[in-house]
């Protein structure tokens, strides 16, 4: 279990992180999400034990997680951290990187690990190539696998996926959150996408004013967003007479008490996202076909 108490951490007298505590059990995977410079990296820094706590405790299990005031070398062996940046040796291949930490003494099993690492990754076909040579995106892949070859029981991530085109993502995405799953590895991932985490995450902590906002179950906060902060993660929503209601919840009906014009219709593939004016303020529904400027619709909400 990952027990994090009361954590309180600034940069040089600016605080970034105060009394954050939250808890991650064996296999738990655990989004951390808020908007840019809300401090997610630095968390799993912390976390890490890279920086010393002005406040506060983390354990996996029994051990205590110290910074480098106690902790002469950075890191434990039980959890792994993938940076935003991640570094690797450009010129050694995809499959050195990979197995680069894993024992010589046993290649059977280094040569077993690193191939079923790259597959996890999608890189079989990348193995003999040098790091140098490959994309921002398949840098990111081989980065994921060596953090997970030596079969860490926590990791931590950043934005794992922010390098990857979407033909790949999805696949990817897939496949790492399941290995993790069937190899029973807490994960901690700081991401701003919600692809992320809708499907796969199994709790969700949102950081905002150097604070957990909340921290509760993804559909929990999908269906009861509460704040604008939350529903904007999730998608376009209008604020209605103090309710937050998604596009997605706004229907075009014949006749009824709310009237928009339409402003602009975007294609977003299986339906328009529109944009329009609803009593002088901006409100944007979702429609099977596209409107043009200045049409009027009537829209209801339904649940
Ligand atoms: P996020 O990952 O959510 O975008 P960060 O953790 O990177 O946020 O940053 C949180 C805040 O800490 C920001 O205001 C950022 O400018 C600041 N910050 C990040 N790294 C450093 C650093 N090494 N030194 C000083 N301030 C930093
Ligand atoms: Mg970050």
């Amino acid at each position: 279990m990952l027990n994090v108490k009361n954590l309180t951490f600034s940069y040089n007298k600016t605080p970034v992180l105060t009394d954050i505590s939250f808890k991650a059990k064996p296999g738990e995977h655990v989004a951390i999400i808020g908007e840019s410079g809300s401090g997610k990296s630095t968390l799993l820094k912390v976390l890490y034990g890279e920086y010393d706590l002005d406040k506060g405790h983390t354990y996996w299990h029994d051990q205590e997680i110290l910074g480098p005031k106690h902790n002469l070398v950075v890191g434990y062996d039980f959890m792994k951290y993938v940076a935003q940046e991640f570094d690797l040796m450009p010129f050694i291949t995809v499959a050195e990187n990979i197995g680069k930490f894993l024992s010589r003494f046993y290649p059977e099993e280094k040569a077993r690990r690193t191939a079923e690492l790259m597959e996890v990754v999608e890189l079989t076909k990348f193995a003999n190539i040098k790091v140098k040579t490959l994309s921002g995106g398949q840098k990111q892949r081989v980065a994921l696998a060596r953090a997970l070859a030596k079969q860490p029981e926590i990791i931590l991530l950043d934005e794992p996926f922010s390098h990857i085109d979407n033909f790949k993502k999805q696949s990817l995405r897939r496949n790492v959150f399941k290995y993790l799953k069937n190899n029973n590895v807490t994960c901690i991932v700081a991401t701003h996408d919600k692809e992320d985490v809708l499907g796969f995450a199994d709790r969700m902590i949102v950081l905002n004013n150097n604070k957990i906002a909340v921290n509760n179950l993804p559909e929990t906060l999908y269906k009861n967003p509460n704040t604008p902060l939350i529903a904007s993660f999730f998608g376009e929503f209008n604020v209605i007479n103090d309710n937050i209601i998604y596009a997605n919840q706004l229907k075009i009906v014949k006749q009824s008490n709310l009237k928009a014009t339409v402003l602009c219709s975007y294609f977003k593939g299986h339906f328009y996202l529109i944009e329009g004016l609803l009593n002088n303020e901006k409100v944007f529904f979702e429609a099977s076909k596209k409107y043009t400027e200045g049409t009027e619709l009537f829209l209801k909400i339904i649940d």
